[in-house]
């Protein structure tokens, strides 16, 4: 991840729909995204995608997108070329990219093309952690209600890119101006994921957010 306190203008934000969780089991139904340019949404990308698979009735429910919708709709190696080509060298923005949605497109890029995408990126996720301490929820509907941004729409791609934009812009002035409580806030030196205070078998101490992927701890004082 890039430094999250470069204030970016220009860059491809992107989303995607699933038919679950499991990045390892799960397929792509729908990938969309923005092209931002000077701050300002210049290019709209998106498309359903045909996951050769049955789509779950609980991601039915989350996202609306059925497999009737689906049906005629391009597989994932045509789409990911697509998408490919639309980010181009961009760095990209997303929430909760770095465990979710880049994994599904990192693998896929590999299996379809033996590609790593090795784009920059910045997840919204931990800068909200880091900048937004104090609330109780890092979700992307949870941001949207705190902005006062209109969350109608939302779990489906698109809508969810559009609410994204506008919860980063809101985010990048967080980063300009920090509360009090986010000045506070420890962070990780290997990763920039905030610290968290936990309680281990000889007390209090600061363990990294990004646990198990990263294993930074310090002592309490
Ligand atoms: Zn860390």
């Amino acid at each position: 991840m890039i430094n999250m306190d470069s204030l970016l203008t220009d860059y491809v934000l992107f989303d995607l729909e699933t038919t679950g969780l499991s990045t390892e089991n799960d397929q792509v139904v729908e990938i969309s995204a923005l092209k931002v340019t000077g701050g300002e949404v210049t290019e709209e990308f998106s498309t359903l995608v045909n996951p050769g698979m049955h789509i779950p009735y609980q991601a039915s429910c989350i996202n609306g997108i059925t497999d009737d919708m689906v049906k005629d709709a391009p597989d994932m190696e045509q789409a990911l070329k697509d998408f490919i080509s639309f980010i181009g060298n961009s760095v990209l923005i997303g929430h909760n990219i770095k465990r979710f949605d880049l994994g599904f497109i990192r693998r896929d890029a590999v299996r379809f093309f033996g590609k790593q995408i090795k784009n920059d990126y910045i997840d919204t996720l931990p800068l909200s952690r880091r900048y937004l301490p104090d609330m109780p929820s890092h979700s992307l509907g949870a941001l949207a209600e705190h902005y006062d941004v209109s969350y109608e729409g939302a779990h489906r791609a698109l809508a969810d890119c559009h609410i994204n934009k506008q919860v980063y812009d809101c985010l990048k002035q967080e980063i300009e101006n920090p509360s009090d409580s986010a000045k506070q806030v420890k962070t990780c030196p290997l990763c920039g994921n905030v610290m968290k205070k936990r309680n281990g078998k000889y007390g209090e101490f600061w363990g990294c957010a990004s646990f198990p992927d990263c294993r930074f701890t310090s002592d309490c004082r």
